[in-house]
């Protein structure tokens, strides 16, 4: 049965790490440092709490309703704790533990019922879905909240339980949502665990661990499918993106500039399927630059926590030195910034909303992922060219197609190679649909049915109509 246990983390013995407000620099609280051996008990019960899980669907929908209940009731703990962490806006802490919440209640109402196999054989045959045991999710500081829903609540759903690590950069929130969750579910159904390396690498490679799901960087990813395949866990992988925006001739600039700048700068940037390119014709390119660099300027930028705030800082030290190091290649290599090109002179992590133009195709920022508060915007002379280029990164998560005539702009994104592709929008999820990055940036399928079948086994009975 649910505890009724209070709203704090419990206390861990041992090491302890410090958590950095990346809006100062300083440290503001610690963590518990984990060491991968403490991982051997938790998984074990995570094996024992199982066995109740999964008997019950009904009241397993029931536990995840009543835990969306429990988080959304902890939002004004959880956002300004998430906020300190990761430098977000307020208003986006509180939007992230809102979509937390509804990851629950999506995934609660899921039913995989079984599924009858039509065949023409006189048999009986169906393939009943079955839970795959301890679930283990690596999760990235960007959304930590919202990322760790989007995989512990299609495993819980499914009859799973689940150890949930979040990273160092943002461990508190996360340790406060299981201490808000474990008051809606039952003990060892999901565990929080956190610490530095090599915490990560043990988890995905523990030998009761049955299904691993991570989102974070491609080097990691592919690390936690190497360490995964010890065990022959199953492995879903969100990995990095680079995504393009092709404008088309017949945009009206002024129409979509706000809607492509915010798609690029939200979260500082900083999110797995921000647009990190845009491909502009050459005769709409400098009006293009101009309006995207207008509202860099524009763009409040500040500590989170303070109203009116629209771009919080970087996260942490190494990203921000990551976007430093990007933005001077890249004016080294003859780009200018129209706007930005540099960290703010004030403490803490903060980058200036960046431009560039006149920036080779071959620079690393358009390359590569940089991952940060800045965009190039390259001069294309044919749409083929433009297709051609927004396909030539080793990533595809997604990409988009700005046009006022909708359907040459669908015929343009219908011909990107990545898993989603939008028109005059970008990074516009439901949660019903499948996610799924292809080449670099991904293996596996979250969101939506998808999702939850991620975390199940088919298991077929084959039964003869007589005996
Ligand atoms: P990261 O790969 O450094 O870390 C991700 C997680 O893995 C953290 O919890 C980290 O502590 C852990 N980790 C580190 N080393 C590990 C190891 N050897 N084994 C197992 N776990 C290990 O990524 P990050 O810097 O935290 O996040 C940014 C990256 O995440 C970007 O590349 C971004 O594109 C990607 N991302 C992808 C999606 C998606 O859905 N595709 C969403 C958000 C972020």
């Amino acid at each position: 049965m649910p505890s009724s246990r209070p709203h704090h983390p419990p206390e861990t013995e041992g090491e302890r790490f410090a958590v950095i407000d990346p809006a100062t620099g300083e440290a503001f609280d610690e963590a518990p440092d984990q060491r991968p051996d403490a991982l051997d008990a938790v998984v074990a019960r995570a094996h024992e709490a199982w066995r109740g899980w999964r008997a019950d669907p009904a009241a397993r929908a029931t536990a995840l309703r009543a835990a969306a209940d429990t988080v959304e009731a902890a939002g004004a703990d959880l956002a300004p704790l998430l906020t300190r962490e990761q430098g977000k806006p307020l208003a986006e802490s509180y939007a992230e533990i809102t979509r937390t919440a509804a990851r629950l209640r999506y995934f609660a109402e899921l039913d995989p019922g079984p599924q009858p196999i039509v065949d023409g054989r006189p048999v009986r045959s169906e393939v009943r879905w079955r839970p795959l045991g301890p679930v283990a999710a690596i999760v990235p500081w960007n959304f930590p909240l919202q990322l760790a829903a989007a995989k512990f609540a299609p495993a819980l759903a499914a009859g799973n339980t689940v150890v949930l690590k979040p990273s160092p950069f943002t461990p508190l929130a996360t340790r406060l949502l299981g201490s808000v969750l474990s008051t809606a579910l039952p003990e060892g159904v999901l565990t929080v665990v956190t610490g530095r390396e090599p915490l990560g690498a043990r988890l995905a490679s523990h030998p009761g661990i049955r299904h691993v799901t991570f989102t974070g960087s491609v080097p990691t990813g592919r690390a936690v499918a190497a360490g995964a395949a010890s065990s022959l866990a199953r492995v879903t992988l969100e990995l990095g993106g680079n995504d393009a925006a092709i404008v088309l001739d017949d945009v009206d600039v002024e129409r979509i500039a706000e809607r492509l700048f915010w798609a690029a700068f939200r979260n500082c940037g900083q999110v797995c399927m921000a647009v990190k390119r845009v491909y502009a014709p050459a005769r709409l390119h400098p009006h293009v630059v101009e309006a995207l660099a207008q509202r860099a300027k524009a763009a409040v930028v500040g500590a989170g926590l303070d109203p009116g705030t629209q771009l919080g800082p970087v996260n942490n030290a190494p990203q921000l030195a990551r976007v430093e190091r990007y933005t001077a290649r890249a004016l080294a290599d003859g780009a200018r910034a129209v706007a930005g090109g540099h960290r703010l002179d004030r403490p803490g992590y903060f980058f200036a909303p960046t431009i560039l133009t006149d920036v080779p195709a071959d620079s690393p920022v358009v390359t590569e992922e940089q991952f940060g508060p800045v965009l190039p915007v390259l001069a294309y002379r044919t749409v083929d060219e433009a297709v051609e280029a927004a396909n030539s990164t080793g990533f595809g998560l997604g990409g988009s197609v700005w046009g006022t005539d909708l359907d040459r702009a669908e015929a343009v994104a219908d011909r990107l190679e990545c898993g989603t592709a939008w028109i005059n929008h970008h990074a516009e999820l439901s949660l019903a649909q499948p996610f799924a990055g292809i080449k670099d940036s991904g293996v596996g399928v979250a969101g939506g049915p998808w999702g939850l079948y991620g975390n199940l086994r088919p298991f077929v009975v084959h039964r003869p109509e007589e005996t």
